[in-house]
C-alpha cells in the first residue's frame, strides 16, 4: 500500500508530497512540530501532546491551522490511510508561505503536514543490554520549552552519538549540569532510590513521556526531585534511563565510555519501562 500525507488541505501520495520553496518552514524554521506514537491503531496521550502543539504555536504566536477537533480527524485519517498499526504520526505546521523577510508576514495561513509510518517495536537487546549515551555542551537557544522545528544542533548532536557508537548525546549547561538529550529526556536514579529528573524550564522540552513516567512513579509511590544534575553524578548514580514518544523508555548503561551502576539496566528502569509500556498500549 502506499503512504499518503497531508499536505495544507488535501491527501497526497506521500512521493509527491511538497512545500512551497518560500515556505517560512523550509527558509527560517519557523514552524512547530508533534510525534505521538501509535500503539494498537491509538494514539498515545493525544490530548497533551495536542496542548503542548498549541502551546508551542502559541509562544510563537502562529495561529492554529484547524480546530482541535479537525485536527484530530486529520491526525486519524492520516494513519489510517497509512494503515499504521505500531508506529509514528508526525504534526508539522509552519508559520506560512510569503516573500522572504524575517518579521512577521501581515496574511498569512499556516501550513500543516501530517504523516506517518510504521515503526518496529524496540530492539528487545538494546533493552536488556541497555545503551550509551555521550556528553556534549548543550549549544542550543533559551527556548527549549517550544516543540520548533529548528534542531540544527540536536542534529549534530546525534551525529556525535552515532559516530561515538552511542545512541544519544546528553546535553550539559554551563553550569555542568545534564539538561537533556538530542530527542529524549534523561533520568537517573540515586544510591537512595530518589529518581530525578530536570525541572521542565526554559532549557529543557517538557516531555509528554517524562510525564506519564511522573504520573507512574507517583502512583507507585516512588520517591523522586525534579532538579538538575551533573554528569559527575549521572555516571555514579546506580540507574540512569531516557525517555522519548519514539524510544519509550531506555535504560543507560554507559556515560561517556563510563559504567553506571553495574553496567547492567537496573530494576527501576525495567519496572518503568513495563510500566509505560502498559500505559502506552491503553491506547490501543
Ligand atoms: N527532548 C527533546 C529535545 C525532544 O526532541 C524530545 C522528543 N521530541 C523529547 C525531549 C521527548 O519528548 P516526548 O516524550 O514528548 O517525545
Amino acid at each position: 500500500m502506499s503512504r499518503v500525507a497531508y499536505v495544507d488541505g488535501r491527501y497526497v501520495p506521500h512521493r509527491l508530497a511538497v512545500v512551497h520553496i518560500e515556505d517560512r518552514g523550509y527558509q527560517f524554521a519557523d514552524g512547530v512540530y508533534e510525534v505521538l506514537a501509535v500503539v494498537g491503531g491509538g494514539l498515545v496521550d493525544e490530548e497533551p501532546h495536542l496542548l503542548r502543539l498549541a502551546r508551542s504555536l502559541s509562544e510563537l504566536r502562529i495561529g492554529a491551522p484547524l480546530s482541535a477537533a479537525a485536527l484530530k480527524i486529520v491526525t486519524r485519517e492520516v494513519v489510517r490511510r497509512n494503515n499504521v498499526h505500531h508506529g509514528i504520526v508526525y504534526l508539522q505546521i509552519t508559520r506560512g508561505v510569503a516573500p522572504r523577510d524575517h518579521s512577521f508576514p501581515k496574511s498569512v495561513k499556516p501550513v500543516l503536514v501530517v504523516t506517518s509510518r510504521r515503526r518496529k517495536p524496540a530492539d528487545p537487546r538494546t533493552v536488556e543490554d541497555g545503551i550509551a549515551v555521550i556528553t556534549i555542551p548543550d549549544i542550543r537557544w533559551q527556548r527549549c520549552d517550544i516543540k520548533s522545528i529548528a534542531l540544527l544542533p540536536n542534529v549534530l548532536g546525534k551525529q556525535l552519538a552515532k559516530e561515538a557508537r552511542a545512541f544519544e548525546a546528553w546535553q550539559v549547561d554551563r553550569a555542568g549540569q545534564v539538561t537533556e538529550g538530542t530527542s529524549t529526556n534523561a533520568w537517573i536514579v540515586t544510591a537512595d532510590r530518589d529518581v530525578v529528573t530536570r525541572r521542565a524550564d526554559n532549557a529543557i522540552l517538557n516531555g509528554i513521556t517524562r510525564l506519564a513516567v511522573l504520573d507512574i512513579i507517583r502512583g507507585e509511590g516512588f520517591r523522586f526531585v525534579e532538579r538538575p544534575f551533573t554528569v559527575a553524578e549521572a555516571k555514579t548514580a546506580s540507574e540512569a534511563f531516557l525517555t522519548s514518544t519514539t524510544v519509550d523508555l531506555l535504560p543507560v548503561v554507559r556515560i561517556d565510555g563510563d559504567r553506571v551502576g553495574n553496567g547492567m539496566p537496573g530494576p527501576l528502569s525495567r519496572r518503568l519501562r513495563e510500566r509505560y509500556l502498559a500505559h502506552a498500549a491503553a491506547a490501543a
